[in-house]
């Protein structure tokens, strides 16, 4: 019988800038078998994020990389195939963070068990997994959630932003977001249910900001960066507060965008208009899932909130479509499926 192999997808290269294919390698080795206390899992679903680019070095973050030659790290659901951990049994079904790969070993402590009833595997990396995490801890433990006003969020049509906006609808903000291009203004009406967009790439793109809030925006959730802030600072209300929760417009620069410096007009909002600016880092709120799951699930299963996934097929399609995603080619959850979902 032959023997089954485990694909990986290791760091061949750093990049500069955007990422390439050629920055990645895919190899073959053994399926590894479990010790005592281990589980085998098969990835079945992989999460393609822009920390991905980050862990990859020369990027703008503060975030240590990994090694040329590791396995690529990720988020993945995954069903568990041999087990000698009485936690876990053939057939569950887990989220991991074992990467690009087919097969991983785990001793359990970092498999999150999921129940494939509650909602499809695949939200459990979109809004209520990592990337909803991050929305609902920006919107919750990051500002102090105060309903009521507009809540404008950034790259609205990702897959954080958007889940920003189906927290702030739910919560009852009047929700306004700013996505580049049309059909992303379009998505963010009629798919998302948003109260209005902004298409930042349109020539009147500070006409469609003024009239999109006429009452001024109490509450940011930002993922993009600089210029974006720059834009929204005339329209921020007294005590306005902004989660800065990603930075996605700086994450490949290799150099200073150069043009005027706005500090100046930062810092004069933030002593005038009284300003909480916050940033945070996700993996220091993992304990909070039950939090959002408690909040989140329930409006999944019946409709309330409203998702986009983007779905590539193929593990050995990840490299080439990774790049994708900074490009603003991706709307919604960035998937890879590679294996059959019993
Ligand atoms: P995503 O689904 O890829 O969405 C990002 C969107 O950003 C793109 O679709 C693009 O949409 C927009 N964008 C890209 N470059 C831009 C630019 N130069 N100017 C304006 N918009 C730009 O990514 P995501 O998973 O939602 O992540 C969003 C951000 O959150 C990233 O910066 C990520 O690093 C960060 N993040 C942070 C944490 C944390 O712990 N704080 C955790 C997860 C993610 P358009 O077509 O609209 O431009």
């Amino acid at each position: 019988m032959s023997q089954q192999l485990n694909r990986r997808i290791l760091l061949a290269a750093r990049p500069h800038g955007d990422p390439k294919v050629s920055d990645f390698d895919v190899t073959e080795v053994p399926v590894p078998v479990p010790g005592d206390g281990q589980v085998l899992i098969r990835n079945v679903l992989v999460s393609l994020d822009p920390y991905n680019r980050i862990i990859m070095g020369n990027a703008n973050s503060d975030q240590p990389p990994i090694e040329i030659g590791d396995p690529m790290f990720g988020f993945t659901i995954a069903v568990v195939e041999q087990s000698n951990n009485p936690a876990f049994a053939v057939g569950d079904h887990v989220g991991s963070m074992s990467g690009w790969q087919d097969y991983a070993l785990s001793d359990g402590s970092d498999l999150r068990p999921i129940d494939p009833k509650t909602a499809p595997l695949s939200a459990n990396l979109g809004v209520l997994g990592m990337t909803g995490l991050t929305a609902w801890v920006g919107l919750t433990k990051i500002i102090e959630p105060k309903p009521g006003g507009t809540l404008l969020v950034t790259a609205a049509a990702g897959a954080v932003g958007s889940a920003a906006t189906q927290i702030g609808k739910l919560r009852g903000y009047r929700v306004v977001g700013v996505a580049g291009g049309p059909e992303k203004s379009r998505h963010l009406l009629e798919d998302l249910g948003l109260d209005a967009a902004v298409d930042y790439k349109a020539p009147d793109f500070a006409a469609q900001l003024a009239r999109a809030v006429p009452d001024g925006i109490d509450t940011v959730y930002e993922n993009v960066g600089a210029s974006m802030v720059v834009a929204l600072l005339p329209h921020l209300n007294l005590r306005a507060q902004i989660a800065v929760g990603g930075v996605m417009s700086a994450i490949t620069a290799t150099k200073s965008p150069g043009g005027p410096d706005r500090l100046p007009d930062l810092m004069r909002a933030v002593l005038y208009k009284d300003l909480t600016i916050r940033g945070f880092s996700v993996p220091d709120y993992f304990d909070s899932y039950p939090e959002l799951l408690a909040e989140l699930a329930p409006a999944v299963a019946d409709g309330k909130v409203r998702y986009a996934e983007h779905f590539v097929e193929g593990l050995e399609a990840i490299p080439a479509a990774f790049q994708d995603m900074f490009h603003g080619r991706v709307t919604g959850k960035m998937i890879a499926k590679i294996a059959k979902i019993a």
